[in-house]
C-alpha cells in the first residue's frame, strides 16, 4: 500500500501547523514547527497572499497529512462522503476517523497515527476476534478492537499498555484498560473530532 515516506516534520512546516505526526516529539521543544515556524524550501520565508484556491488546497492537504492518506484514496473518501446522507464535510471526517489505524491511535495503543498504521500492518490487532492488518479498514458501531493475545507479551505492547492506561478516549469509543480491548459505541460526531480542519473548504475545493 502506497504511503508518504519523505520527511514528516516538513509536512507540518508546509501547513504552518502541528499535525502531530511523530508522537512524543510533537509535544516537546524539538518540534520543527516550534523551531522553524516557516514553510520549508528556498522560498519558505517569503510572504505571499494565498488565493482562495490555495487556502482550500492547503486545508485538503492538511487533512490528508493528518490521516496519512494519498490523494487518490482521499478523493475516494470524499466521493463516498458525498453519496452519504448529511453534511459531506462531516461525513468525510467521520469516514477518516473510522479507519482502523485512527481508531488504534485514538484508543491510545500508539503514539501517533503513523505508528498505529505500522502496528496494524504488522497484524497486532483483532477486530471482533479476527486479525485485521488493513489500516484503512472501516470499523462499525459495536466492533471490538483488541491487541492480539500473542502480541501482548511483546515489550512494545507492555509500554503501550501503560500508555493506553493513561489516555482518555473520545466519547464515541470505550476502552477496557485491563483487557486492552476497545469498542466503538457510536459514530463520531463533528464535536468529537478534534482535528484543526475546516472541512467546508475541502468540499469547496472538490466542488470546483
Ligand atoms: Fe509536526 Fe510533530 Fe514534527 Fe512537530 S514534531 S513538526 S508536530 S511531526
Amino acid at each position: 500500500m502506497a504511503r508518504y515516506t519523505g520527511a514528516v516534520c516538513r509536512l507540518c512546516r508546509r501547513e504552518g501547523a502541528k499535525l502531530y505526526l511523530k508522537g512524543d516529539r510533537c509535544y516537546s521543544d524539538k518540534c520543527a514547527v516550534v523551531k522553524r515556524a516557516y514553510a520549508p524550501g528556498q522560498h519558505g520565508q517569503s510572504r505571499r497572499k494565498a488565493s482562495e484556491y490555495g487556502i482550500q488546497l492547503r486545508e485538503k492537504q492538511k487533512a490528508r497529512r493528518i490521516y496519512g492518506i494519498l490523494e487518490k484514496q482521499f478523493r475516494n473518501y470524499f466521493e463516498k462522503a458525498e453519496r452519504q446522507k448529511g453534511v459531506t464535510g462531516e461525513n468525510l471526517l467521520r469516514l477518516l476517523e473510522l479507519r482502523l489505524d485512527n481508531v488504534v491511535y485514538r484508543l491510545g495503543f500508539a503514539n501517533s497515527r503513523v505508528e498505529a498504521r505500522q502496528l496494524v500492518r504488522h497484524g497486532h490487532f483483532t477486530v471482533n476476534g479476527r486479525r485485521v492488518n488493513i489500516p484503512s479498514y472501516l470499523v462499525r458501531v459495536g466492533d471490538q478492537i483488541a491487541v492480539k493475545e500473542s502480541s501482548k507479551k511483546a515489550p512494545k505492547f507492555e509500554e503501550i499498555s501503560e500508555l493506553a492506561a493513561h489516555k482518555t478516549v473520545p466519547a464515541w469509543l470505550e476502552m477496557d484498560k485491563e483487557a486492552l480491548v476497545g469498542k466503538v459505541i457510536a459514530l463520531p460526531e463533528r464535536e468529537d473530532i478534534d482535528v484543526p480542519i475546516q472541512e467546508h473548504l475541502i468540499v469547496e475545493l472538490y466542488s470546483r
